[in-house]
């Protein structure tokens, strides 16, 4: 090992121990933490990150850092590592230590008050938390915005770089010329498709047994991993060695079964990063985007595609008889691929999932560069929800407090899931000339495609950004228009248009 590298990794080892610790109290915080603790835990990692913050922005690791990146003779892998050390010295520079403690303290907290919130169905008790949130964030990305920069591409640019406001407000705007359209067709159509089925009484158990048996089925490793419940779905990675994801149990069948789908595909983005990345800065996924990619690619592109049960179906059949006896093949699967407007994004059809996420990248321009109030987020939320999906929320669970991002500070995050959609989509066309997709699904083989993307995607890791990940593989730079075609294609077979 260089000689200068050698001098750096106790320190790269200490920042990642760091990282790690706080991880792992956040995935115990939304699991399996006692409501009492919230409190006491928020110090412990008010304490611990301001450990992180003091490892990263040292004077010494600064100098090893400058020494390393004049220096050839570093390995692909180290350099990678020095430059993602590099970018985060930048971000915490200029950021005063003290303020950095006291956000990671607040937001230990406000996703409990959030929470209760939700549970209370009551804004108001948010309201002040958040706004406290947000004034950090628009701090925070003053600090660090270079000249010119507005603040909302500075916080965009954390999960998915190289995708700022200018490239976004195109990206949604053909999201909206060209699906709001095709939703009211599909609501004008006469098809009917029956997804009553569906909702019931469904035990937790018999849930949590198919969860389980499809999570595997898809490739996440149980050795590695684990699966809990919580009130938002989600996955924590430690590292390629333990992942962590989450669940919940309600009356809607699709929920569960696509929600594990899910997250077993961000796990499997995890799982795939090389051994020699584990437990670098580099050892994770490449962008929040990328990451929404696979997730949402093993969810729908994967999971919602009728080959994906040809194999399955009866087992689930069998696991649900009361609901599904009656129900054949082709009847599920076109229940579970159903576009409908609706309240719950995490709940929504390929089709409207979208304009979930454009609602919510408007409000939070809105709140970040236009000064919005919280005090008129509500309805800001409801006014758009009833203009581009003909509906209204009735209460805030299901309105502006149904997401768990806001109260964790992540502003800028919802546009990397219509981000990681359309990189799917593009992904998706591609691989439909390399192999026979549907047939491989048909025989179970769902390895060759998780072996595809792990081949193409997953080793990397960090080493390279989501744009380098889709240019390499499927030759092409990125297109939205993949995933245009792909759910037009998809919506005007499932309900007959023209
Ligand atoms: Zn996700």
């Amino acid at each position: 090992m260089n000689e200068t590298f050698e001098a750096l990794k106790p320190r790269l080892d200490r920042i990642m121990a760091l990282k790690t610790a706080m991880i792992l109290f956040e995935w115990d915080n939304e699991t399996l933490a006692p409501q009492k603790a919230a409190r006491l835990t928020s110090n412990v990692i008010g304490i611990l990150s301001g450990e992180y913050f003091q490892a990263v922005d040292d004077g010494q690791v600064r100098e090893l850092v400058k020494a390393c990146q004049g220096d050839q003779s570093l390995t692909e892998v180290e350099k990678a590592q020095v430059r993602e050390l590099s970018k985060e010295q930048e971000k915490l520079a200029c950021i005063p230590r003290e303020e950095y403690q006291d956000f990671a303290r607040l937001t230990a907290e406000s996703t409990r008050i959030w929470q209760e919130a939700k549970e209370a169905d009551d804004f108001e008790r948010f309201a002040p938390t958040l706004e406290k949130v947000i004034g950090y964030q628009k701090r925070f990305a003053a600090y660090r915005a270079k000249d010119g920069e507005k603040k909302y591409d500075v916080m965009l640019a954390d999960y998915e770089p190289g995708f700022d406001m200018e490239l976004l407000d195109a990206f949604f705007a053909t999201i909206k010329k060209e699906l709001v359209p095709l939703l009211k067709e599909v609501q004008a159509s006469k098809v009917l498709i029956r997804d009553d089925f569906l909702r019931g009484d469904f035990s937790d158990s018999q849930q949590e047994k198919i969860g389980r048996f499809l999570a595997e089925y898809v490739g996440f490793d149980f050795s590695k991993g684990v699966m809990a419940t919580s009130a938002h779905p989600f996955t924590t990675n430690l590292h390629n060695h333990d992942v962590r994801i989450t669940t919940h149990y309600n009356d809607n069948l699709d929920s569960s079964l696509f929600s594990v789908i899910h997250e077993a595909g961000h796990g499997i983005y995890e799982f795939g990063v090389r051994d020699d990345l584990t437990q670098t800065l580099v050892g994770e996924g490449a962008s929040m985007g990328m990451h929404e990619s696979q997730s949402r690619f093993f969810e729908n592109i994967i999971g919602r595609n009728r080959s994906f049960w040809v194999p399955i179906y009866e087992k689930i059949r069998e696991a649900f008889p009361q609901a599904l006896t009656d129900i054949g093949l082709d009847m599920f699967v076109n229940a579970v691929n159903k576009a409908e407007p609706g309240l719950i994004r995490t709940e929504a059809d390929e089709l409207t999932y979208s304009l979930h996420v454009l609602i919510r990248y408007e409000l939070e321009k809105a709140l970040i560069e236009e000064d919005m109030s919280v005090e008129d987020l509500p309805k800001a939320w409801a006014d758009k929800y009833e203009a581009y999906l003909g509906i209204r929320p009735e209460t805030m669970k299901e309105g502006v407090l149904q997401d768990i991002h806001w109260s964790q500070g992540s502003f800028g995050y919802f546009p990397s899931y219509a981000l990681g959609s359309a990189f799917g989509a593009q992904l998706y066309a591609h691989m439909k000339k390399e192999m026979d997709f549907e047939g491989l699904l048909e025989e179970g083989k769902v390895d060759r495609i998780r072996e595809y993307l792990r081949e193409h995607i997953h080793q990397y890791g960090k080493l390279k950004d989501s744009r380098q990940l889709l240019k390499d593989t499927t030759n092409e730079d990125f297109d939205p228009q993949y995933y245009i075609r792909y759910l037009k294609e998809k919506y005007k077979k499932l309900y007959h248009l023209g």
